[in-house]
């Protein structure tokens, strides 16, 4: 089992070194092998926190068993989320597998082109294409200037791939040897996008020549997180059938991850939208889009569940955001997707990980305070002598009806 395996666990070259390895998942799963917890960490991570990578460090392990650990764990965590047996559970875990991919694959590609060459555990952008059968259907656009952006259209939201919980990252480096611009045919590029994602994706505001359409390398990789996501989903849930020990053993971890979904369902959000006490992370994405900057699938991902994870609906996050590079589209399925019709909240990203895309500038160290934005904002509301909500605003000046 390589790392490249474990760091990619849907590839077809994964699954089928999991098939050839002489190991039995009833077995494991009976001797709670190390791959077991793992799957119930990569299960709990991405419902709570969109990600499924691990607690303890960046991938991959420092040994070979760590390596057949994190590989293996793919597999039970399929198992463990067939055993949930929520539609819900299942979006957001293959959510959480596609955004924590591409974070990967966007280190990957930052890789100088040298150190990529030699180095097994990290993939380019034509493997990833070659790996859903993308290879023929998208080229390098020669005609791209630089930085150039595949649409017509003005800001977006850039929700792809259902707004990947951790998806995002540097926008337009052009690094290694990809280039800034491509073509995909107009095929893939429906199938593997949605206009819900914001206008700028529709075909009428696209650069559409010779049946393939432009598009800059971060929207080819939002397109790609949109595949590894179906991929993941596929088949999910599962009939465990003659694997029932399985699911015997796995009753008391699913027990586990059905307590923490309730408990995330019916908490209490602070339900007051007071932007002065917002956390500077969120005030910043704010401030970016109010510039008409358009925001990266991360920062509009993280800023998006912030909102709905304070008690806005839709309709307000829409109002909210008027005067922003945000289109009210995008915003509508972004905040519709991060809440499901029981109402769970899909939970902002940590502070950690938003350290990681550059989002959090940790000021003032008060990431000493509050693990996640929701968290600080929580007990900023807590603290304050005096909340003025924001809604009551509007509906003193009646622009509710908007
Ligand atoms: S520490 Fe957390 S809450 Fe504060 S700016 Fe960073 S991400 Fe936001």
């Amino acid at each position: 089992m390589d790392a490249l395996d474990a760091k990619y666990p849907f590839f077809a070259s994964a699954r089928e070194a999991v098939a050839e390895a002489a190991v039995s998942l009833p077995e494991l799963v009976a001797a709670d092998a190390p791959a077991v917890e793992r799957a119930r960490e990569r299960v709990e991570r991405a419902l709570l926190e969109g990600t499924v990578a691990a607690e303890s460090g960046d991938f991959p392990g420092e040994s070979a068993s760590d390596t057949q650990a994190e590989l293996l764990s793919y597999p039970i965590a399929r198992i463990l989320v067939s055993l949930l047996d929520s539609q819900p559970a299942i979006e957001k875990y293959a959510a959480a597998e596609a955004a924590t991919a591409m974070e990967r694959v966007r280190r990957d590609l930052e890789t100088d082109d040298e150190l990529r060459s030699v180095s097994s555990a990290t993939v380019g952008l034509d493997d990833l294409l070659a790996e859903f059968d993308l290879a023929d259907a998208v080229r390098p656009d020669a005609t791209a200037p630089a930085g150039v952006r595949g649409g017509t259209g003005g800001g977006t939201t850039s929700g792809g791939a259902g707004g990947g919980a951790t998806g995002g990252g540097p926008t337009g480096s052009g690094a290694g040897r990809d280039p800034d611009g491509y073509r995909i045919d107009v095929g893939p590029y429906l199938r593997l996008t949605s206009p819900e994602w914001g206008d700028s994706w529709r075909l009428v505001n696209r650069a559409l020549a010779d049946g393939a359409v432009r598009v800059s390398r971060e929207e080819l990789l939002a397109a790609l997180e949109a595949a590894v996501e179906a991929r993941v989903a596929e088949g999910l849930p599962f009939e465990l059938g003659a694997d029932e020990e399985i699911a015997a053993a796995l009753e008391s971890r699913v027990a586990d991850l059905r307590r923490l979904l309730s408990e995330r369902t019916y908490a209490e959000p602070p339900d007051v939208v007071a932007p002065a006490l917002f956390p500077p992370c969120m005030t910043n994405l704010i401030e970016k889009a109010e510039r008409d900057a358009a925001l990266s699938a991360a920062e509009s991902f993280a800023l998006m569940a912030f909102l709905v994870g304070i008690g806005m609906t839709p309709d307000e996050v829409v109002a909210f955001c008027a005067d922003t590079s945000l289109d009210a589209e995008g915003i509508r399925y972004q905040t519709e997707y991060l809440t499901d019709d029981r109402g769970t909240q899909y939970p902002p990203p940590t502070c950690e990980t938003l350290a990681n895309y550059g989002i959090c500038h940790n000021e003032d160290d008060h990431m000493q305070v509050a693990a996640d934005p929701l968290s600080y904002y929580e007990k900023q509301v807590a603290a304050a002598d005096d909340v003025t909500d924001w809604r009551d605003g509007r509906e003193a000046d009646g622009s509710e009806e908007d």
